[in-house]
């Protein structure tokens, strides 16, 4: 039997089309977008202004496309890491970041990825496969669980970070799809400004995002020695980022929009003047700010993050040199939050 197609991921053309197609009015299409993505709804029976016979030509054809996530792990501090299944045996992680009255959510964008860093989880996996827009959409809808019987109520979304597994720019138009739907009308609605990109500085991807979308952009930097950077992250070879700042001072970062470069902090590799000199002579003019951020530990790899000492002293560094810098606060490390270590340890993940 051929599968149902999932209405969650689709925009407001393509569930006009599914209408016209069940030979309904046109206004369906909005009524779907409305009940899918700013109600939540989870079942056709919820739609009370789709008739009974409507419901019925949606239901033979198609499914809304939710589904809980297979597994969680929660750590002290709130934050709660999910495991979802996106079928063929392949799972994908999300993190689910509570701060006072803001929770952040941090998404994958593919099963695996291609662009190796060496300090990564999921670059160890290799790529196995793009999630499309619904496989994403899922992860943002599907958490946190609405309140009932044995979960906590938790803090509604307010922020989505595409942090998690893979290189968002790699899957560069189901990611759009899913920021177009987060922040139109008959979407979410979302501001932009709710919604980061984080990326190594894929080229022209890069480009198109800027110019296709106003969310905010994170900037994997992690150093400005471009032999260590090469050596560290393989993307240096192909997307220098020299090349990535070229193409970030044609933007305006001063006002609706952020720029923030993460700068991953280790022992002796990273974390001394000369590096901070390298940072600051790469940053210029540009407008931005930086992240700096301790390393979690993953199996295999020989790296250790900075002291808290040397992290205060870069900081106060780039401070003084009129850059803002922040360290950031690390989260759920009891539950080995950093990006692929779930999905490392509970799956053997595709082919
Ligand atoms: S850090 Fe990001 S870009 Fe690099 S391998 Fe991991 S998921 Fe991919």
């Amino acid at each position: 039997m051929e599968e149902k197609k999932k209405l969650i991921g689709m925009n407001l053309q393509e569930l006009q089309d599914v209408a016209y197609k069940g030979k309904m009015p046109r206004f369906v299409g909005k009524q779907l977008a409305e009940w899918i993505y700013s109600k939540g709804a989870v079942s056709f029976d919820e739609m009370v202004n789709i008739s009974k016979k409507n419901k019925a030509w949606l239901e033979e054809h198609y499914t809304i496309g939710r589904k809980a996530p297979v597994a969680q792990a929660k750590s002290n501090d709130g934050t709660v890491k999910y495991l979802f299944d996106v079928g063929s045996g392949r799972q994908v992680e999300s993190v689910y970041i509570p701060d006072r009255d803001r929770a952040t959510l941090c998404v994958s964008s593919q099963v695996g990825c291609k662009m190796n860093c060496y300090f990564c989880a999921t670059g160890k996996l290799g790529f196995k496969a793009n999630l499309d827009a619904s496989d994403i959409l899922n992860q943002i809808l599907s958490i946190p669980p609405k309140p009932e019987k044995g979960f906590e109520p938790m803090t509604p979304l307010t922020n989505i970070v595409f942090m998690g597994m893979g290189e968002p720019l790699d899957n560069l138009e189901a990611v759009i799809k899913v920021i177009d739907i987060l922040t139109s009308d008959w979407g979410f609605a979302w501001s932009p400004k709710r919604i980061t990109v984080s990326t190594v500085g894929k080229l022209p991807q890069l480009k198109e995002l800027l110019d296709r979308t106003q969310v905010h952009l994170a900037i994997s930097v992690h150093t400005a020695d471009v032999a260590q950077r090469e050596a560290l992250m393989p993307a240096q070879k192909a997307f220098p980022i020299s090349a990535v700042m070229r193409t970030l001072a044609g933007y305006d970062f001063s006002h609706q929009r952020r720029l923030s470069l993460e700068y991953i902090m280790w022992r002796g590799i990273n974390d001394d003047i000369a590096h901070a000199d390298m940072l600051i002579k790469l940053i210029g003019n540009l407008d931005c700010r930086v992240n700096l951020i301790r390393f979690h530990a993953i199996p295999g790899v020989d790296l250790k993050t900075a002291s808290e000492e040397r992290m205060l002293m870069f900081r106060n560094y780039l401070n003084q040199h009129g850059i803002t810098a922040t360290i950031r606060t690390s989260r759920g490390e009891d539950i080995a939050a950093a990006c692929g270590m779930l999905a490392n340890r509970t799956t053997q993940q595709g082919n």
